[in-house]
């Protein structure tokens, strides 16, 4: 039975057939989510069809829809119920009649991060795992958390989500949630350029002649020597080590997944992240082991499948015998 997935990202919705945990047809538009999501579910809706008309998967063989957004989600009501910035106007929007009235087909609803961890379990790079916790280094910082097979939500939706917005330095800066010191304001790609800026010898590097710059850019200029990015990319790793511990010590997993933008310099980040993280973690039971999502892409579409399938399976079976 094939599955549709829409994952809402910041820069990109993507749009997916998912068939036994495989993409077996594909497309993506621009997210435009500044303009808000109810201009682009026509364009979603366009593209579902026809991706489904090229790959000749008929609706009639699609089991549901699912759908991920970068906020906090009801998944009983499947609504919205908080986002940032993004997409405010899809408060209230009625997604599970939409996707009644455009395809006749059945829905879910999760959050980005938390259908990411889905998907890596069920079908990605800790498969088979009961205990997870994972990290996406995308825009912002999007995390979620697994215990003994079970993804969790929590009574407002909000349960393992906000990692990104875990406290590391309570005398830090404002986040746009209101907290201070957030990791996610003190060492994301969406602050990259304010924190670099308040660092020491920044003018000096070759990073402050770019107009704008990320990740990518840091860590290239890392590589070729640049003393600053060097030294920057050692105080981001004392943050995001940081949330990590306080997601180890918070939800105890074996495993540690990281994804998102940050990880194609997997290969220098990671050993770094690792180190810092063992380093101060409480690890009296043994170690927790890192693993990175081979396609950060897919993830989020992988477990909207995941869910809308056992969804279709579910049906009648008790809320707490699921995911
Ligand atoms: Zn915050």
């Amino acid at each position: 039975m094939n599955q549709i997935a829409v994952d809402f990202g910041g820069t990109n919705v993507k749009i997916g057939y998912v068939r036994e945990g495989r993409i077996v047809a594909f497309g993506s538009i621009p997210a435009h989510s500044a303009l808000g999501l109810l201009p682009r579910m026509k364009e979603v809706e366009r593209v579902i069809r026809e991706l489904g008309r090229n790959g000749s998967i008929p609706l009639e063989a699609c089991g549901g829809i699912g759908i991920a957004l970068p906020g906090v989600v009801d998944t009983k009501a499947r609504k919205l119920l908080a986002i940032h910035e993004k997409y405010a106007d899809a408060y209230g929007f009625p997604f599970e009649e939409w996707a009644a009235e455009a395809f006749s087909l059945p829905l879910v609803m999760e959050n980005d991060a938390r259908a990411a961890l889905i998907g890596e379990t069920s079908w990605g790079s800790a498969r088979g795992e009961r205990d997870a916790v994972l990290v996406i280094f995308g825009t912002g910082i999007g995390t979620a958390a697994m215990i003994d097979g079970k993804v969790l939500r929590g009574k407002h939706g909000q349960a393992g989500i906000l990692g990104g917005h875990f406290s590391v330095a309570s005398r830090g800066p404002v986040c746009n949630c209101g907290n201070t010191g957030c990791v996610e304001e003190l060492a994301s790609h969406r602050t990259l350029l304010v924190r670099a800026r308040e660092e020491e010898g920044f003018s000096s590097s070759p990073l402050a002649a770019l107009p704008d710059w990320g990740y990518a850019e840091l860590i290239r200029s890392w590589r070729e020597g640049d003393p600053f990015a060097k030294k920057f990319v050692e105080r981001l790793t004392e943050y995001w080590s940081a949330g990590i511990v306080n997601l180890i010590h918070a939800y105890d997993p074996e495993t540690v997944i990281v994804s998102g933008g940050l990880m194609k310099s997997a290969d220098v980040l990671l050993p770094l992240l690792r180190d810092a993280v063992m380093d101060k973690v409480w690890k009296a039971w043994g170690s927790v082991r890192f693993t990175v999502a081979a396609d950060p892409e897919s993830s989020v579409l992988l477990g909207l499948a995941r869910l809308s399938e056992d969804a279709v399976t579910n049906r009648g079976m008790k809320e707490d015998e699921r995911i």
